[in-house]
């Protein structure tokens, strides 16, 4: 991606932790003489001034961390900020990287965002083409399949990624599901790199909503009309709680009217087309789960339903 070893980094979001060649025991005195791997991650738990008072004064060559956390940190950043925070690229990963997410940090930084998936299990699973758009598999990691049931789809479907670990040896992974949504790309990159690719990580297969009629929809559907509706949201949040009951939660830049409420309910639940109520609540915050991640939406009735079935 570009990163040099005497980058700056400055992240927020995520587990703060030192870079692989600081966990060498006794490296750390010698990698800061030298310059080398000066990233400093923030706690995600901060306070929007403290963080922003950080990043000030990093003034990072490269932005790293969760898409939510970076783009939340946006809201609060100054005219002047915004001028004076310029990083060569924004490298983002932990969790699904949305359009908006992306949108607001492109516009903010004035930079590309380089968008990572990874897990625990596997460590780097793809990592977003230079070019951008599509996502790289790690084919020399893992090998990756993606199944719709037990049938690997085609170019372009949606499916659950299946993996397996080509060097993990102390704890095997064959063929292990992720619970990871995902849609299949093209082969190879048509920029060239000789890789299978992903068009999309679309989440994780709890965030699928179930119908009352027993269709899954992802959820993403819903966030068009969303924001077309609701261009004075600053966060969102959509939780189906029950299979018949959405709720939309939504902190809002400026207050809108009851009225323009109302008309995102609508929208949204046009989109849905089935017998499924929407409610739209405003609220400050929507804070992140216990492991600092930011859930734009899942379903709890989903995984009712799919407890009951196991
Ligand atoms: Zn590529």
């Amino acid at each position: 991606m570009g990163m040099r070893p005497t980058d700056r980094g400055w992240g927020l979001g995520g587990t703060p932790r030192p870079s692989s060649m600081e966990r060498v025991p006794g490296s750390r005195f010698l990698t800061r003489r030298l310059g080398f791997h000066l990233t400093h991650a923030a706690n995600w738990g901060l306070p929007a001034e403290v963080a922003l008072g950080q990043l000030r004064q990093a003034q990072p060559d490269v932005l790293v961390g969760s898409a939510s956390s970076l783009a939340w940190l946006t809201g609060f950043m100054t005219p002047e900020d915004r001028v004076r925070s310029r990083p060569r690229y924004i490298s983002t990963a932990g969790e699904t990287c949305t359009a908006e997410m992306r949108r607001q940090l492109t516009e903010t930084f004035g930079v590309p965002v380089h968008d990572e998936y990874a897990s625990h299990e596997f460590n780097l699973i793809a990592a977003e083409c230079p070019q951008g758009g599509r996502y790289h598999i790690q084919v020399w990691n893992l090998i990756l399949e993606v199944l719709d049931g037990d049938r690997p789809v085609g170019t372009g479907e949606e499916g659950e990624v299946v993996a397996t670990g080509l060097h993990s040896f102390a704890m095997p992974f064959l063929r292990y599901r992720l619970n990871d949504l995902v849609i299949l790309g093209r082969s190879p990159c048509p920029y060239g790199a000789p890789v299978t690719t992903l068009d999309k990580i679309l989440g994780r297969t709890i965030e699928r909503f179930l119908l009352p009629d027993g269709r899954q929809v992802h959820p993403y559907v819903l966030v068009r009309p969303l924001l077309a509706e609701a261009p004075w949201l600053r966060r969102y949040q959509m939780v189906q709680d029950r299979p018949d009951h959405i709720l939309g939660k939504i902190v809002p830049m400026t207050g809108p009217g009851p009225e323009a409420v109302a008309a995102v309910a609508r929208s949204v639940a046009a989109a849905l087309d089935a017998p499924v109520e929407v409610e739209v609540v405003l609220l400050d915050d929507i804070p992140p789960e216990p492991n600092g991640k930011y859930r734009p939406y899942y379903s709890l009735a989903s995984g009712l339903a799919q407890r009951r079935s196991a």
